[in-house]
């Protein structure tokens, strides 16, 4: 299997390129983000719990996140891989996905992280925010906050993976294509 953690901070493009990825690859896309906004627009319990935390751009605990995501890969059926997107975004969550690939023996092939200056960060968000409905986008304090929890929570997530020579760094800012391609040639090495 081929396992991928698509890493970055908010807006640096995670989406974007994971369809191109899923696309050509044939990876399960897995983003924590999706499932969460899914929960919300379903009114599950899940949902309800999830969105304090997401409103507020802060981190929906560990254990519900690790739950949801142990969930998804147990009921996917015959998967080639996955593509982690939004997930782990704490080590505890990256200790908790190694012994869930345990599980299934394999692991994760490698990280690969759109690396995106604040600046152009907040600009792609607060644009986003015009036309995707995520309130989460529409207000420059919750950006902040989000750019700010990533940087204390989410970025020890990197050095989790560079200890295990994991860690493939892209320069997130250009034509999407371009970055496709270089996450392309990362992902042909591993
Ligand atoms: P972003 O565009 O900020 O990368 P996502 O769509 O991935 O956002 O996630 C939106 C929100 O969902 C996050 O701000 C957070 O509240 C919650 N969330 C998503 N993934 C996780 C996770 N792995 N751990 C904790 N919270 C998460």
């Amino acid at each position: 299997m081929l396992n991928i953690v698509l890493f970055g901070p908010p807006g640096a493009g995670k989406g974007t390129q994971s369809e191109k990825i899923i696309d050509q690859y044939n990876l399960v896309h897995l983003s924590t983000g999706d499932l969460f906004r899914k929960h919300l627009g379903e009114g599950t319990e899940l949902g309800k719990l999830a969105q304090k935390y997401m409103d507020e751009g802060n981190l929906v605990p560990d254990e519900v996140v690790i739950g949801m995501v142990k969930d998804k890969i147990a009921t996917t059926i015959d998967p080639q891989g996955f593509i982690f997107d939004g997930f782990p975004r704490t080590v505890a969550q990256a200790v908790a996905l190694e012994d869930m690939l345990n599980d299934f023996d394999t692991s994760i092939s490698g990280m690969i992280a759109l690396d995106v200056p604040d600046e152009e960060l907040k600009t792609r968000l607060l644009e986003r925010g015009k036309t995707s409905g995520r309130s989460d986008d529409q207000d420059e304090s919750k950006i902040d906050n989000r750019i700010q929890v990533y940087k204390n929570e989410t970025l020890p997530v990197a050095e989790f993976y560079e200890n295990q020579g994991k860690y493939n760094k892209i320069h997130g800012v250009g034509a999407i294509e371009e970055i496709y391609l270089a996450i392309r040639r990362v992902m042909d090495g591993l």
